[in-house]
């Protein structure tokens, strides 16, 4: 299954692709529930939005031991943990903005998951049966003001720095995956998700004794080596073979 969320009618709806051309609108997330409602629409004109809407995005820091010996920090001995907020999220086709507090944002190509179940206290198994799909993202990061600040919540919090999409996927293997990151059509990172610190299922777990997971969540499981600065003009991608591949822009942020 593959599900995205269009702009239809000036409202937004999860919709099933059929084929590729067409989409078909659910009343509602697939994984709260939604059901199809043979209304079909034409995907090439309409406008995709961010295919998630979660309660929350939990973000995993050094989960790739070349990444986190890129930035000189040692290997984590349980995930580390922190949150972006989901009025970061972005779709694919729209614009990363570059905030002025920043010099330095760079992009963090990563595997996301969609939680797809209540997950509390949960063991791996629980954890692996509750994830719904996996879709694209990119943990855009200024990395001059996470050195700067002791939280992480401003340099990983602007608006638009959470690029999600274009499609959630169900089905697909998250075992072994490549994930690229291009910037102008370059490759920039290039990872497997074999080489995860803490795999998906003892991600979910360790989260779920902090926080309750909801249907919809979106999980960022981390990023390889390979992360850059981002510049106005740029046009930045993550890939990953059989999830999808999500593209968006760079331009300054307007005043
Ligand atoms: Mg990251």
């Amino acid at each position: 299954m593959r599900v995205v969320r269009l702009e239809h009618g000036g409202r937004g709806y999860f919709a099933e692709v059929l084929d590729a051309a067409n989409a078909e609108l659910l009343t509602d997330a697939p994984w709260s529930g939604g059901v199809r409602t043979a209304s079909l629409v034409p995907l090439a004109s309409s406008r995709r939005l961010c295919p998630v809407t979660p309660s929350k995005i939990v973000c995993v820091g050094r989960n790739y031991r070349a990444h986190a010996a890129e930035l000189g920090n040692d290997l984590p001995t349980e995930p580390l943990l922190f949150l972006k907020p989901p009025s970061s999220l972005l779709a694919t086709g729209d614009a990363i903005e570059l905030p002025a507090a920043s010099e330095r944002v760079e992009h963090e190509a990563e595997l996301g998951v969609v939680v797809g179940a209540r997950l509390r206290d949960a063991s791996e198994s629980e954890a692996a049966r509750g994830v719904f799909g996996l879709t694209c993202v990119n943990d855009v990061t200024a990395r001059d003001l996470q050195r700067r600040d002791v939280q992480f919540t401003r340099a990983k919090g602007f608006d638009t720095f959470c690029p999600c999409g274009p499609e959630v996927v169900t089905g697909v293997d998250w075992s072994d995956l490549e994930i690229l990151a291009t910037v102008n059509g370059a490759p920039r990172q290039r990872g497997r998700s074999s080489h995860m610190v803490f795999s998906i299922p003892t991600l979910l777990s360790a989260i779920s004794q902090v926080m309750t997971l909801l249907p919809g969540d979106l999980i960022a499981t981390g990023t390889p080596s390979g992360v850059g600065p981002l510049c106005a003009g740029d046009e930045v991608a993550v890939e990953i073979a059989g999830v999808g591949r999500l593209s968006n822009p760079v331009r300054l942020r307007r005043a």
